[in-house]
């Protein structure tokens, strides 16, 4: 599904130097290239703070922990993601509220939302899922209206734009009142191990994660609230440092790789594909995630792999139907959208390094199945 080993093979120089220069200096936590890239991404978001942390997960459950959200608020969030999301929303012990999500950009429902709210309800967690931003303009009324935080789950959209109605582009992640990223190795802009972060425009807040994410240390010794230990290495900091100037380029490689997938599959009567906005940049591109309509989804997947195409179906259970997060309130009739893409999607290799033939050879094999 994705080509790290070429990818670095373009890069080598630079991230083995970048690598070098933390064994010789020895700063191996909290070293200045974690400083460095903090500083970077920041610029690069346009947000006020960055707080690196150890992987994405973490960063979401520090941004709940960091708003002081309580055992029993609720939250609501997307039944059609990936677990992390809701776990964290569970191990804090608050009440996750799936709800499902719209056709058209697999994303949070903003109808859905609306109707989930209730008197505990505190925060809601939209996820830019598969590259592509979530309404956030909509969010953040609704979240306005009524009071709530809201927390971007930005793991898989680093980079891409949210314009709104008055034109004004901001990047995903840094409209709610908190953003959570990882850099798994995969991701957009992915580490060499584990690495994420979280990003916030409000100072009283940035300056609460940096103690949680330090065993709630706000000086030496001193520990003010239960924090975590959640650190980014400066190994892991040395390689985002030599990444995130090609970040633009990255994202450029996996739209075009879209555009080229997308061209090839117009029109067919069994395919609905991602859209493409050439406009304003919201999708990244995390996967390409096809939806197979009236017709044999998993006997394409089937014979994709025989070829040796790497194809994935992200994700083949609602989280509404898993067993760690099955509750008596929720009834299949409310996530007819979830229910839906579970039996329609598959994802095709997604990555920087797609060339021509590649996809050429994709695009053909997708076709003969399909007729
Ligand atoms: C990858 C991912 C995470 C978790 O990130 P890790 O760094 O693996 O902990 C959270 N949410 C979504 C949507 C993801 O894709």
């Amino acid at each position: 599904m994705v080509d790290l080993k070429s990818q670095y093979d373009k890069i080598k120089e630079t991230v083995n130097v970048s690598i070098q220069e933390v064994l010789d200096t020895n700063a191996y936590i909290n070293g200045p290239e974690v400083h460095k890239f903090q500083k970077s991404l920041e610029d690069y978001l346009g947000v006020k703070h960055v707080i690196p942390c150890a992987n994405g997960t973490d960063a979401l459950q520090i941004a709940m922990m960091g708003l002081g959200l309580q055992p029993g608020d609720e939250v609501i969030t997307a039944d059609f993601t990936f677990a992390a999301t809701v776990e964290v929303i569970a191990l804090l012990q608050l009440t996750p509220v799936l709800v499902d999500v719209d056709l058209y950009n697999m994303n949070i429902s903003i109808e859905a939302i609306k109707k989930a709210i209730t008197p505990k309800t505190k925060a809601i967690v939209p996820v830019h899922l598969f590259g592509r931003a979530a309404n956030m303009e909509a969010i953040m009324a609704i979240a306005k209206e009524h009071n709530l935080f809201v927390i971007e789950d930005n793991a898989q959209a680093i980079g891409a734009n949210c314009k709104s109605s008055d034109g004004v582009k901001q990047k995903a992640g840094t409209i709610g009142h908190v953003g959570a990223t990882s850099f798994f190795p995969s991701k957009n802009l992915g580490c060499y191990g584990d690495g994420g972060a979280i990003f916030t425009n409000d100072d009283a807040l940035a300056h609460t994660l940096r103690g949680i994410v330090n065993h709630g240390m706000y000086e030496r010794y001193h520990h003010d609230v239960v924090g975590v230990n959640s650190r980014l290495d400066s190994i892991q900091a040395a390689v985002l440092n030599a990444k995130l100037p090609l970040l633009d380029q990255y994202n450029a490689a996996r739209q075009d790789a879209a555009r080229k997938y997308s061209i090839a599959f117009e029109g067919h009567e069994n395919i609905v594909a991602p859209q493409i906005c050439d406009i304003c940049d919201c999708h990244v591109f995390h996967q390409y995630t096809l939806r197979i309509v009236n017709a044999d989804r998993n006997g394409l997947m089937q014979h994709l792999l025989d070829k040796g195409i790497p194809c994935a179906i992200y994700y083949p259970i609602p989280l509404h139907s898993q067993k760690a997060y099955k509750d008596e309130r929720y009834k299949e009739e409310d996530f007819p959208v979830t229910n839906q893409l579970v039996q329609e999607v598959l994802s095709l290799p997604m990555h920087t390094e797609l060339d021509d033939e590649q996809i050429k050879f994709i695009t053909d094999s997708v076709l003969e199945f399909l007729k």
